[in-house]
């Protein structure tokens, strides 16, 4: 009898184990790309960092790991830091296509050591620090937004555009669905400010969104200069 009741309990505990380990997990990432124009032109405005302003292209906000019933895990382990020196042969490529514009100007290290504790510790089953920062940029590499919009004769210009056209852009040049959240300039003028795309597990291939994420945007919308 105390056998099997032992036997039961380390099924428990077992179940338990199991639980906790598939709740550390996740669906999919968002991989969320901002126009940095757009951080910058507003009432708060922004600080380029001490490398230099960032290229005129979309720049990297994050690869945020997401479940299918549209929650997010966060902060999922506070004994892992960011560690920089394990993501130093990435960093010409961190300060091209993963830069910071928060203020006060600084190299980027307050930002991507955020990013990595808010939300590349919910991924480090999969991918380790510098396994998660490489999959950013190699995604980034493959999909060059800006070409892609301006292709379609969307161009960063300070020119209003019709977002479902933005949309429509994206998806043909990407074959997945995004999704794009607007912020306002000073004068309130709704501008294109992060696109969402979704990629698998493994960090490696876009995929189409489980969960398309629902974010405000006028019908047109400015494509600021920047
Ligand atoms: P998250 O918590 O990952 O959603 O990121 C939100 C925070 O990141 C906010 O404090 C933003 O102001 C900041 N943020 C977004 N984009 C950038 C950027 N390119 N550089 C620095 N901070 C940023």
């Amino acid at each position: 009898m105390r056998f099997r009741s032992l036997i039961y309990s380390e099924i428990l505990l077992l179940r338990f184990v199991q639980f906790l380990c598939l709740s550390q997990g996740y669906d999919f990432f968002y991989f969320v790309q901002m126009w940095a124009g757009s951080y910058c032109d507003t009432k708060k405005g922004c600080c380029y960092p001490t490398t230099g302003k960032p290229t005129t292209n979309f720049t990297i906000h994050g690869l945020w790991p997401h479940y299918s019933n549209d929650k997010s895990p966060s902060n999922c382990n506070g004994n892992s830091p960011f560690d920089q020196t394990k993501i130093s042969d990435l960093m010409s490529r961190m300060q091209n296509s993963w830069p910071t514009v928060a203020c006060p100007k600084n190299s980027g290290t307050k930002f991507w050591s955020h990013e990595w504790k808010k939300h590349g510790t919910c991924s480090e089953s999969v991918l380790d620090q510098h396994a998660y920062f490489e999959a950013g940029l190699n995604i980034k590499d493959k999909v060059n937004l800006l070409q892609i919009l301006e292709n379609a004769g969307i161009k960063p210009d300070d020119k209003f555009y019709k977002v479902d056209d933005i949309k429509e852009a994206i998806k043909a040049g990407t074959g997945h669905t995004p999704a794009v959240e607007c912020n306002n300039d000073p004068s309130r003028s709704s501008q294109l400010y992060q696109v969402y795309l979704c990629v698998d597990t493994s960090g490696s291939d876009i995929i189409e969104c489980p969960v398309i994420p629902i974010r405000k945007c006028n019908a047109s919308i400015q494509f600021p200069i920047f």
